[in-house]
C-alpha cells in the first residue's frame, strides 16, 4: 500500500484525509513527535500549504509529504477569516472561540447582510523538497448564527453547504466527505497522484 505523510496535527483532518483515500497508509505529524513545520507566513492558502508541505518534507526524506491549508472566506465580512481562520480569535484559539468570534463579528454588521460564504482547501504534495502537484476545493454555502450539530469540526456547526438545509454540524461525515472543499481538493490530488506516480 502507498504511504504518504499528512503534514497535520489536526485529527479531524487526518480522520477526513483517511476516509477519502482508503488505498493509502496515512500518517500524520503525531506520528512524527519532534517534527515541527515553519510557521504559516504566507497570504494565500496555497502558499501556506506549500509551507508546510516543504516544511515536512525537509525532515523525511524521499516520503511523499502532504499538507492541507483551509479556511472560511465570509463575504460580509471582506473574505474574513480566509487564511487566518485557525487563529482568528487569538493566538489560543480553539475552535470554539473561533465561532464565538464570527458570530461576534456577524452581529456587528448593519442591516440583515446576505450570509454567504465558503470553504477553501488548497492541497500541496512535496517529495524531498520539490513540490509535485498543487490541488483546490471549495464548497459554497451560508452561515447561520446559531451553532448547529457537533459534528465535524472548526467552523462547521456554521456552515451550510448549498443545496442542504444542515450545516456540516449536522450532516453525516460522509455527506461532508463527499461535497467538502477538501474532498474536492483531495479528489484532484488523488487524480493526479494515479496518473503520474
Ligand atoms: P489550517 O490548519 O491553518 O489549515 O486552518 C484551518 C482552519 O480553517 C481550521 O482550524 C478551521 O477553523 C477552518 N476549517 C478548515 N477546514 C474546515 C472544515 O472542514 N470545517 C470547519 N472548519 C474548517
Amino acid at each position: 500500500m502507498p504511504s504518504l505523510v499528512f503534514a497535520t496535527s489536526n485529527a479531524h483532518k487526518t480522520q477526513e484525509v483517511r476516509a477519502m483515500m482508503p488505498g493509502f497508509d496515512i500518517s500524520d505529524l503525531r506520528d512524527h513527535p519532534g517534527l515541527i513545520l515553519p510557521e504559516e507566513t504566507g497570504e494565500t492558502f496555497e502558499a501556506n500549504a506549500i509551507i508546510k508541505a516543504a516544511g515536512g518534507s525537509a525532515h523525511l526524506p524521499g516520503l511523499l509529504v502532504l499538507a492541507d491549508d483551509s479556511g472560511l472566506e465570509v463575504d460580509a465580512l471582506g473574505g474574513a477569516p480566509g487564511v487566518r481562520s485557525a487563529r482568528y480569535s487569538g493566538e489560543n484559539a480553539t475552535d470554539a472561540s473561533n465561532r464565538e468570534k464570527l458570530k461576534l463579528e456577524i452581529a456587528k454588521l448593519p442591516g440583515s447582510p446576505a450570509l454567504t460564504a465558503r470553504f477553501r482547501c488548497c492541497m500541496a504534495l512535496v517529495r524531498d523538497g520539490r513540490t509535485l502537484h498543487v490541488a483546490h476545493g471549495t464548497v459554497e454555502g451560508c452561515l447561520i448564527t446559531q451553532e448547529q450539530g457537533a459534528g465535524g469540526f472548526g467552523y462547521d456547526p456554521l456552515f451550510v453547504p448549498e443545496g442542504f438545509e444542515d450545516t456540516f454540524g449536522v450532516l453525516p461525515a460522509e455527506t461532508k466527505n463527499q461535497l467538502s472543499h477538501r474532498a474536492r481538493a483531495l479528489a484532484q490530488m488523488s487524480a493526479w497522484m494515479r496518473e503520474n506516480l
